[in-house]
């Protein structure tokens, strides 16, 4: 999944929104006039969903909770829980609710912005998980496609929200430009499964987590979260097949909902 094609469907909304909007004050000027202040365009009912629902919360907590039942009493040494970021750990809603109020929708530079401000919050759950997972001696590998060079910004978002992770328990991978380049070889089907198999062959390029006494040797994924169906080694959103996935979904790989953007 890449941020520009995940949030493809956005950008048209919102697009779309904007266009409305424009003839609308174009066309009733004095009447805009009349009201006050000009109205910001209106939400996307994605995030409106995501920000205000109270399905949401719920759901993703029962995501989570679903997932601290499914891991093991103590990790073994080589085990690892992979994760995505973005709508899996930090909740970028903000993000969404900033630019769609001003009729604009993703943008590189925007997000990138976004990210530097490191003001993401946390999907409901995902902490309790966290500290699960820590507790129970487990590692954690965040396999995100921001790109790479943000993601010590990332790090200090998840930091500042008070989550119990330190280099030795966590790896964390952006992504470059080879993940995409990859993405074709044997066994290299979508643009985080050449970071998956680094994890298990012991060749992580963590940008945090670097000490190579916990991170370069051979680790075994026990368990993959995400809000998107790459998030999950070997599929593509094309691909995927949701009766193949289904036995697993619950066990060892976890899906959230995100409706403000993905690969579908
Ligand atoms: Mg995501």
């Amino acid at each position: 999944m890449t941020l520009t094609s995940s949030h493809s469907n956005l950008v048209r909304a919102v697009v779309a929104a904007g266009v409305v909007a424009t003839m609308a004050a174009c066309t009733s000027t004095t009447s805009t006039s009349l009201q006050g202040p000009k109205e910001s365009p209106s939400l996307s009912t994605a995030v409106v969903y995501q920000t205000e629902s109270k399905e949401y919360p719920l759901l993703s907590q029962f995501v989570y909770a679903q997932a601290i039942d499914a891991l093991p009493a103590q990790f073994n040494a080589a085990d690892v829980v992979v994760m995505d970021v973005d709508e899996t750990v930090l909740d970028n809603s903000q993000y969404q609710r900033e630019r769609e109020s001003q009729g604009l929708g993703y943008s590189p530079s925007s997000w990138e912005a976004w990210v530097k401000r490191k003001e993401a919050t946390l999907v409901p759950g995902v902490a309790e998980f966290l500290k699960e997972v820590i507790a129970r001696n487990g590692k954690v590998a965040l396999i995100t496609n921001r790109d790479k060079s943000l993601d010590r910004y990332t790090w200090e978002n998840l930091l500042a929200q008070s989550l119990p992770l330190t280099p030795q328990n966590t790896c964390v991978m952006g992504r470059v430009q080879q993940d995409k380049e990859a993405v074709g070889q044997p066994n290299i089907v979508n643009d985080k499964d050449l970071r998956r198999t680094q994890l298990i062959s012991g060749e992580a390029a963590c940008s945090i987590g670097n000490d190579k006494r916990n991170w370069r040797k051979p680790h075994t994924i026990i368990m993959q979260i995400g809000d998107n169906i790459e998030d999950f080694a070997g599929v593509t959103q094309e691909s995927a097949d949701v009766n193949t996935l289904s036995p697993q979904t619950g066990t060892s790989l976890f899906i959230l909902p995100n409706p403000m953007y993905g690969s579908w």
